[in-house]
């Protein structure tokens, strides 16, 4: 099988050569043409599986077009950990470099006056960890109002950590009309509780 095959665009098929990916894994296989599609997915997934790349290839031929200076994100990827917003934003850059699309990594523990720069000089897609993101959302740095898609990456490890009044919080701020991808690698009755709570009519990729 074939990237090509999922309907990725020349841009995406091109970052995907450069980063040295012959095949799709599974959950690729499987997901890529849902979240192109528009659906709302469900997947069971670890990490090591390519799950990052099942999600934001098709996110980034979604977007299509930059929404030039100023404007609100459109992608919200929610993480547990600084870590892993960190790397998957830098699938988005990397996975995006044929692309005008611009993104930004939120996360505490470092100076918000840099992040407050960033989401002014415009934002496509943005990664966050949920107690940052609030903050902005508090001071009205961050507008949310515009977000089409929301990403729960590692949701089970996000109400390990505590995050689901936060999760909660920044749903409250989105458009109720959107996307939403929910991954996880394990599913304990809170994860389906949220899941039955943000997805609408998600088809389940288990890999
Ligand atoms: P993830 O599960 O998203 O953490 O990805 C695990 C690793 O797999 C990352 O280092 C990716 O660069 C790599 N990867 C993702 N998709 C593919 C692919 N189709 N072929 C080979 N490696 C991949």
């Amino acid at each position: 099988q074939s990237f090509q095959a999922l309907g990725l665009d020349t841009r995406l098929l091109k970052a995907v050569e450069t980063q040295g990916y012959s095949s799709p894994t599974p959950v690729q296989f499987r997901a890529i043409p849902l979240i192109l599609k528009g659906n709302d997915v469900l997947g069971g997934a670890q990490t090591g599986t390519g799950k990052t790349a099942a999600f934001v290839l098709p996110l980034l031929q979604r977007l299509a077009r930059p929404g030039g200076r100023g404007s609100a994100p459109r992608v919200l990827i929610l993480t547990p950990t600084r870590e892993l917003a960190a790397q998957v934003h830098q699938s988005v850059v990397d996975y995006g470099a044929n692309m005008r699309l611009h993104s930004t990594v939120i996360f505490g523990g470092v100076g918000i006056g840099p992040q407050i720069q960033a989401l002014r000089r415009g934002i496509d897609i943005l990664v966050a960890t949920p107690g940052r993101l609030l903050d902005h959302v508090g001071q009205g740095t961050l507008d949310l109002s515009r977000i089409e898609t929301l990403v729960l990456d590692e949701a089970d490890r996000m109400l390990d950590m505590g995050f689901i009044n936060d999760i909660r919080k920044v749903i409250r701020e989105l458009p109720v009309k959107r996307q939403n991808l929910l991954f996880s690698a394990t599913y304990s009755d809170d994860v389906r509780k949220l899941a039955n709570s943000i997805l609408n009519n998600p088809v389940a990729v288990e890999v």
